[in-house]
């Protein structure tokens, strides 16, 4: 069986290292001219829906160097006003084992993720390889690209993210919706010195802090182990412990600049928040500012069932949503260990195909729900907590 991937995102990736380790024929088609050929993101939240997937589909030695280059678990999700007042904090609950991929709650970095669900497919991904389209017929999958070259192959999987070819496609009734908000993300590495500008409330782990219609959420990366030279035999970038930050509003409370280069939109961010508490904008101003960039939120309309084929969708492809809940990429990767357990399972791929894409419409839309009421509560934060304290004292 061949199989072909249209996207070397984190879904994708997932998907071929799985697949690869069945025996499978999978080629990945990327339209990046490199690995990290543009800026993505930084920090993510990794839960067991990825931590068992990536169980399920990547080596041992590439899951233990996964596990190991994760961020130390936070305590709890603390919000704040924009004085620094603690509003409301979760604990994340008792201490968990890190190497536990069944109760993984962890950051990890994309890039450095990214690096180790590459390892070993470096033969069987194709850069600068943008899929324009396909062709079924009864014996295979006929891919055009956007170079005007073809392939060919028995199965086609669209990993290609938000705005996914192989979706328009296939299903070209399905429909994301841009929400009016926009996120600025920035990264402010730590040193000594930009260790001392933290705040108590952000060590604990993840923090929303909400100033009127405006939200800042930081994140601390605190490698378990640094990454670069951890495992000699895979290349990881040297990248050190940092702050992530997202500044986020409706567009019309967010006004972008023209062109929306990093320093542009860094302005932008630390404008947002000027009189917010001296700490919070000393950590913004200690920022990366080539790093800055913006993200458009866009989310999945749920689409009814489809007959089975030849190709197939997994993540952001079918399944986008707000980056709110932290969901999109463990969803995704848990996608990619379903698919690749339906692929190879035995039985008429079709049929296996179809079970899975059942499966995946039922808690992939759960999940696009549930991120949008989480961005919901972004977007009007003050609003959301009263409905918390109003739902405590209920
Ligand atoms: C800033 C930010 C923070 C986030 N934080 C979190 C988090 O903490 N936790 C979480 O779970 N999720 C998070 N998400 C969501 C998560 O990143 C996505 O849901 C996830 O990356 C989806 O994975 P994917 O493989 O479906 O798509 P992607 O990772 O987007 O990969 C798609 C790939 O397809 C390629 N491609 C596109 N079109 C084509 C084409 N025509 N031909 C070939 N290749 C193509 C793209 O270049 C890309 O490499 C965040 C998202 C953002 C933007």
């Amino acid at each position: 069986m061949r199989v072909a991937v249209a996207g070397a995102g984190l879904g994708g990736l997932c998907l071929a290292q799985g697949l690869t380790r069945a025996g499978v024929d999978v080629q990945v088609f990327e339209r990046d001219d490199a690995l990290h050929g543009r800026r993505q993101g930084y920090r993510l939240h990794v839960d067991a829906r990825a931590g068992l997937a990536l169980e399920k589909c990547l080596p041992p030695r590439l899951f233990g160097l996964f596990l190991a280059t994760t961020g130390r678990p936070g305590t709890k999700v603390t919000v704040l006003n924009k004085r620094l007042a603690v509003l409301h904090e979760t604990p994340t609950g008792p201490a968990r084992d890190p190497d536990d991929p069944a109760t993984l709650s962890a950051s990890a970095d994309r890039g450095i993720l990214r690096e180790i669900l590459a390892a070993g497919l470096e033969e069987r991904t194709h850069y600068g390889h943008e899929l324009a389209g396909f062709e079924q017929d009864p014996e295979g999958v006929t891919l055009g690209f956007a170079d005007g070259s073809t392939g060919r192959a028995d199965l086609l999987v669209g990993a290609d993210g938000v705005g996914s070819a192989v979706r328009r496609g296939l299903l070209p009734e399905a429909r994301q919706v841009d929400t009016g908000v926009r996120i600025i993300y920035g990264k402010t590495p730590l040193d000594d010195a930009t260790r001392r500008l933290i705040p108590p409330a952000l060590h604990s782990g993840f923090t929303a802090i909400v100033g009127g219609r405006v939200g800042l959420a930081t994140g601390l990366v605190e490698f378990r182990h640094p990454p670069a030279g951890f495992a000699p035999e895979v290349r990881l970038s040297p990248v050190g412990d940092y702050l992530m930050w997202a500044v986020s509003a409706r567009q019309d409370r967010l006004p972008l600049p023209a062109p929306a280069d990093a320093t542009a939109l860094y302005a932008v961010a630390c404008r947002a928040i000027r009189s917010w508490h001296p700490a919070l904008r000393a950590l913004l101003a200690a920022a990366s500012v080539e790093e800055t960039f913006l993200v458009r939120v866009r989310i999945a309309r749920r689409v009814p069932a489809w007959k089975p084929s030849r190709v197939t969708l997994l993540g952001d492809a079918i399944h986008a949503m707000s980056p709110a809940r932290g969901s999109g990429a463990n969803t995704a990767l848990m996608d990619a260990a379903n698919l690749c357990e339906a692929m190879t399972g035995g039985g008429n791929p079709i049929a296996q195909i179809g079970a899975y894409e059942e499966s995946m419409r039922g808690y992939g839309f759960a999940a696009v729900e549930a991120s949008t009421q989480a961005e919901a509560a972004t977007a009007h934060p003050f609003r959301q907590w009263l409905r918390d304290r109003a739902g405590r004292w209920a």
